[in-house]
């Protein structure tokens, strides 16, 4: 992998990549603890970040919900379908970021689910999302302001980059 990955590298010439959409950031600080038993996900996360004036950050999470609710984008549609999952699940993986939206700390997550045979869900987080037990991450990062806003290509409420 490692070789692959150094070949690959002396192909590309520096200045190739659009680098007006990537911004350096630094990490400042890390929350870690467990959210309360029966909460929302999301909207815990969320809190948290109003809470603690968090604007730019990413988030890890694992444990457990009592019932999940996830979406999946219709690329064609511009349309999520959301899907309710109405079991007890461990979560494998949660991953997000923090960034602005409407002036306010938004979270944006992805998981995956896990059942009593192993087999795995997983889509965007939505609420209604119960927690059973959740031990979380999030780390605090500090550079420009990363703000959503509607992207006509996709349809979703992506970082605007001055494009
Ligand atoms: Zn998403």
């Amino acid at each position: 992998m490692y070789y692959n990955g150094l070949k690959q590298a002396q192909t590309i010439l520096k200045g190739q990549v659009n680098m007006d959409l990537i911004r350096e950031v630094n990490a400042v600080k890390m929350f870690m603890g467990k959210l309360s038993h029966g909460v929302d996900l999301l909207e815990e996360i969320t809190k948290i970040c109003v809470d603690q004036d968090i604007y730019l950050g990413r988030i890890e999470a694992l444990g457990a919900v009592k019932k999940a609710r996830l979406g999946y984008y219709n690329q064609q549609d511009h349309e999520y379908h959301f899907f309710d999952l109405n079991q007890t699940l461990e979560i494998t993986n949660l991953i997000g970021n923090i960034s602005i939206k409407d002036g306010a700390p938004v979270v944006h997550a992805h998981i995956t689910l896990s059942d009593k045979d192993g087999h795995a869900y997983g889509g965007h987080l939505a609420p209604g999302t119960i927690v059973f037990a959740c031990e979380v991450a999030i780390q605090v990062l500090d550079g420009p302001n990363f703000e959503r806003g509607l992207d006509q290509e996709t349809g979703l409420p992506l970082w605007k980059m001055n494009e």
